[in-house]
This record gives C-alpha cells, sequence and structure tokens, in this order.
C-alpha cells in the first residue's frame, strides 16, 4: 500500500537553518516557528485521507506544516527537519518514533535530494486506527474543547499517562494496597504530583483560583493537592485501581492564598491508547459548607436554649432532687455531733454516720454536675452510650414532677442495654422532654386505676435500639397529630410547643425515628428508634 508522502517547500527556512541556534535542540517555540515557515507543496492520496476526509481534499496543498500536521507529533517532524537542515552534505534521510493519535506504531521519514536545499519530503507508515483521520479527531477535539469552556463549572484537562508505567510496574510487582505502598514510598506521591500535569483549563477554573489567565494554571497538579496530601492518595488510588471516576469534598488553595472547600471529581480516561485525557471538575462549595455549619450552630444554639427553657421549667424537681442527700447530710451529721457529745463516744456509731454524710455529699455533687450538663452550652459529640443509663439520669430531672402528680411509673428495661452511638446530653433531654410531656398529660381528668407512665427499652432484631414511652392521659387529639411536632405548636396553657420539635431534630440528626400514636387503652405512645451499636469495644 502506497504510505502518505508530503513534498516540503522550506526556502522560507533558509536564514534559520543558517543561524547557530539551529545547532542545539529545538524547544516548543523553535518547533512551531520552523514548521511555519514550512508549506506543503504536493501530497499523494494517502496523505490526504491521513489527514482529512476525501471530500475535504482541496486547501492542504499551500498551508505550512503547523496547521496541516496534527500537534502530538510536530516536535519530533521539527527536529528530523532541523537535523536535515544541519547535514553537510544535503542529501540524506531522518528517521523518527512518533506518538499518534490516528496511527499505529508511526514513524516519520524526512529525506532531501542533493540538489534540491528548498525542498523536502517526508513519509509517515503506520496503520490507520479504526479508519479515522487526523480531521474527525480535530473536529470532534474542537467541539469538545468549545463545550469545556463553556461549561458551568471549572474544568481541568489533565495529561495525566505519564503513571501508567508507574502503575503496570506496581502491578506487576504484585502491589495490590497502594495506600501500604504509599505508605512506605512517600515520594511517589510527590512525584506524581509534578507528572501529572494540566493541559487546559476552562473559564471557571480561571475563576474559581483567582485568575484571569490560564497560564498558571497550566503546569503540574501540585498546586491542586497542596492543601490535601491525603485527596492526592485517594485520586491515585482510585487511578490503580481503574476505577472510571472518583469524587469527594477537599480544599484548594487559589493563586492568592484564599482557601476555597471544592467537590473535587476526576474522570479517569475510559480508552487510555485512545486519549490520554483525565478530566478534574471542580466545584466550590465554600459557601454551602458555611451555611450548613451555621444551621448546625443554631441548631445547636436552639437545642441548648431549649434545655435551659425546660431545666427552668423543672426547677422545682432539681431542687427536690437536690435537697434529698443535704436533708441526709444535715440529718446524720446532727446525729453524730448526739453521739459524740456522749460521755463515751460510740466510735464505729460516728463512722458509720460520717461515711454516710460522705456518700451523701458526693450524691448531690452528682446531681449538680448532672445539672450542669444539661445546662451547659457545649457542642454534640458522639460517643457509644447505653439507653437505660440515659433513661437513669433523665429520670433524676423528672422523678419528683412525677412522684408529685401521684404517677406511678413502671419501668422494663431491656436485660443488656441497648447501646447508641449518640450525644448523651441531647439523648437525656430527648427523654426529659417526653417524660415531662407525659407527666403533664395526666395532670388533668379522671384516671380510673390510677396515673401511669410506663418507659420499656430494648433492642429490635434488626438490631435498632428503641425506648417506649407510653401514659394513660387522654392521648392526641387526631386533628392535632399533623401540627405536633411542629415548632411552637401547644395545647397547653403557657407552654412553649417547641419540646417535640426538638425531640425530632436531635432523634433525627441520630439518624433516628420518633412517632407518636394512641394507645388503644387510651393514653398516648411515643416510641424513639435509633440505629443500634452492636460490637461491644475491648
Ligand atoms: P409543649 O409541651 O410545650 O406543648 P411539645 O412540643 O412538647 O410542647 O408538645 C406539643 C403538643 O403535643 C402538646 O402541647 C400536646 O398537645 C401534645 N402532646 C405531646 N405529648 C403528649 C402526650 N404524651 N399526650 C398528649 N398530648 C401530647
Amino acid at each position: 500500500m502506497e504510505l502518505p508522502c508530503f513534498r516540503i517547500d522550506i526556502s522560507a527556512l533558509r536564514p534559520l537553518f543558517e543561524a547557530a541556534q539551529l545547532e542545539q535542540s529545538i524547544g516548543l517555540d523553535g518547533t512551531v516557528s520552523l514548521l511555519s515557515g514550512t508549506r506543503v507543496v504536493d501530497l499523494n492520496e494517502a496523505a490526504v485521507h491521513l489527514i482529512v476526509p476525501y471530500s475535504a481534499r482541496g486547501g492542504i496543498a499551500g498551508q505550512s506544516l503547523a496547521e496541516v500536521w496534527p500537534p502530538e507529533s510536530q516536535p519530533e517532524l521539527a527536529d528530523a527537519i532541523a537535523a536535515l537542515a544541519r547535514r553537510k552534505p544535503a542529501a540524506g534521510r531522518e528517521v523518527r518514533e512518533v506518538r499518534s493519535l490516528v496511527l499505529d506504531r508511526p514513524s516519520l521519514s524526512v529525506w532531501r535530494d542533493e540538489g534540491d536545499r528548498d525542498e523536502v519530503f517526508f513519509s509517515v507508515s503506520g496503520q490507520l486506527k479504526q479508519n479515522r483521520t487526523y480531521y474527525q479527531l480535530w473536529t470532534s477535539e474542537a467541539r469538545f474543547r468549545r463545550l469545556i469552556h463553556h461549561l458551568p463549572f471549572a474544568l481541568l484537562q489533565v495529561d495525566a499517562t505519564a503513571m501508567e508505567p508507574i502503575w503496570s510496574r506496581l502491578r506487576t510487582e504484585g502491589v495490590t494496597d497502594l495506600f501500604a505502598y504509599l505508605d512506605a514510598h512517600p515520594e511517589l506521591v510527590a512525584f506524581s504530583c509534578e507528572a501529572v500535569r494540566v493541559t487546559d483549563a476552562n473559564h471557571y477554573a480561571m475563576s474559581l483560583f483567582g485568575l484571569d489567565d490560564p497560564a498558571p494554571l497550566l503546569t503540574s497538579v501540585e498546586y491542586l493537592f497542596s492543601q490535601a496530601q491525603d485527596t492526592a492518595r485517594r485520586v491515585m488510588n482510585a487511578h490503580f485501581k481503574g476505577k472510571r471516576s472518583y469524587t469527594e469534598i477537599t480544599r484548594i488553595a487559589r493563586h492568592d492564598g484564599e482557601l476555597r472547600d471544592v467537590r473535587i471529581s476526576v474522570t479517569y480516561p475510559t480508552a487510555p491508547e485512545l486519549l490520554d485525557i483525565t478530566m478534574i471538575s471542580l466545584e466550590d462549595v465554600t459557601a454551602r459548607l458555611q451555611t450548613e455549619a451555621q444551621l448546625r450552630q443554631i441548631q445547636a444554639d436552639f437545642t441548648h436554649a431549649a434545655r435551659i427553657y425546660t431545666l427552668g421549667e423543672l426547677t422545682t424537681s432539681i431542687a427536690h432532687e437536690v435537697n434529698q442527700p443535704l436533708a441526709a447530710i444535715v440529718t446524720n451529721a446532727d446525729a453524730s455531733l448526739r453521739w459524740l457529745g456522749r460521755g463515751a463516744p460510740d466510735l464505729s456509731k460516728i463512722q458509720h454516720l460520717t461515711s454516710r454524710i460522705a456518700a451523701n455529699a458526693r450524691r448531690a455533687g452528682d446531681i449538680i454536675q448532672r445539672i450542669r450538663g444539661m445546662a451547659a452550652k457545649r457542642r454534640p459529640e458522639r460517643t457509644v452510650v447505653d439507653l437505660n443509663a440515659i433513661v437513669e439520669e433523665a429520670l433524676l430531672f423528672v422523678r419528683h414532677d412525677i412522684e408529685n402528680r401521684s404517677i406511678a411509673l413502671s419501668m422494663t428495661l431491656a436485660k443488656v442495654s441497648p447501646r447508641v452511638l449518640g450525644d448523651r446530653v441531647e439523648l437525656q433531654q430527648v427523654l426529659v422532654n417526653l417524660l415531662l410531656n407525659a407527666a403533664q398529660a395526666l395532670e388533668t381528668g379522671e384516671h380510673l386505676g390510677g396515673r401511669h407512665i410506663i418507659v420499656v427499652t430494648r433492642t429490635n432484631q434488626d438490631g435498632t435500639a428503641v425506648v417506649v414511652i407510653c401514659d394513660n392521659g387522654p392521648g392526641i387529639a387526631p386533628e392535632h397529630f399533623e401540627r405536633i411536632f411542629d415548632g411552637f405548636f401547644s395545647t397547653k396553657d403557657g407552654g412553649m410547643g417547641i419540646g417535640l420539635s426538638i425531640c425530632e431534630s436531635i432523634i433525627s440528626a441520630h439518624q433516628g425515628r420518633i412517632e407518636i400514636s394512641n394507645r388503644a387503652d387510651g393514653g398516648a405512645k411515643v416510641e424513639v428508634t435509633i440505629p443500634g451499636v452492636q460490637d461491644r469495644p475491648g
């Protein structure tokens, strides 16, 4: 088969050939200016087919090689022409292996005849891949480029081909856990950040980095990961694992040093032998994360305010709880003094009374500690907590209110306490609110067989932790069900109506659910379910 072959006029390059700089190798600028000085005089049918579809065959002759020859092998072509120009005598041949997006194993052969200094010829060997032409590739690339430049988020086009030989070497060496490998060879992360290069950036990328010009972005990807080396490791791992894409939220530094939170999405090339293009998109989520943090803060402040409000409602109960040990201390101290006043004090009696004083003082201290815990303003935290203990602790605040209303409290706590990952104080707050609601519901009306509150804890078969609180009060009027969890909905005189809405937001922050229903035999039933923690550490 005929090889694509070109006849090129290089007369315009004569001054360049005579200049000294051609003695050295030519750089990228040299390539472009050298090829711009060439003119295609003639080309055969195969050469036409390589460059454009048959229908568009006109127009190649007369153009420079900078315009018609594909960029990925322009440096080799320019280098071969320059080498030929340096030859003395002038006749000879230069052969170069090149990279090509449409040819398999291509090589360029450039030659010149003795007689004519102003003309060179070159031919290209190699099999056309899938019968594509450069023209088709260019037009689709141009379309693609227009598209990415106008997309409404930051896009970087990245050449990660430098990593391929490394990945195949690691695979040959049997590396499967890249993270472990990177722990042992941290220099590989630095190497990849240096070797992988950004080759194009769209308008949004420039504005994300606070630039008017894409040039500072067209360099190694180091600047992308300067704030988050761990992100670089995870991006590398996804590439190594052959994933199609990888996304996470990370942080970047703009060129003026300002930090931005971004969602980075990396799309790896699907057919690396055809298009060595990795795309990285960056979405600025700084404002969104800030709003979310502010919202969490407002929620926490509100939850705290509601706790203080509830504590206010419970002052009688709380005072009673603290008074009990204090009264015991006074009684024991009085008794102890009486014993001491006797002629021959019974030391063992006094020792017994003193230890009771100490125990009650400790109990009062514990109670105050818990109340301070409820009143303190603090960030919610997640620890593994026992639900049974939370129920007991919540009772500290409401027991007196319950007893005062002559309510019988019965508890059926799971033998092995359900455990959940949660904020102890917030969960106590939920139970205090629910118990208080139950007690308040029992305030009015006749209660045949007495007033009851029943508390049950259990672990469901699927592992979820459950607390149920039932009362035999009036239950909830059907028309109120829809609004019961709304903020500031209350049917009580002077009720704030924030208890249940706070309970709901706390429980949903714990990935749980809270449901209220009426019991068949009267009264309300509140059921709280939270994902359980199965494994006991240690
Ligand atoms: P508040 O207690 O200040 O009214 P909540 O948000 O805790 O605010 O409760 C909202 C409303 O839900 C109450 O006013 C009451 O009508 C109803 N409710 C809550 N718990 C019960 C219950 N155990 N029995 C009957 N009604 C209840």
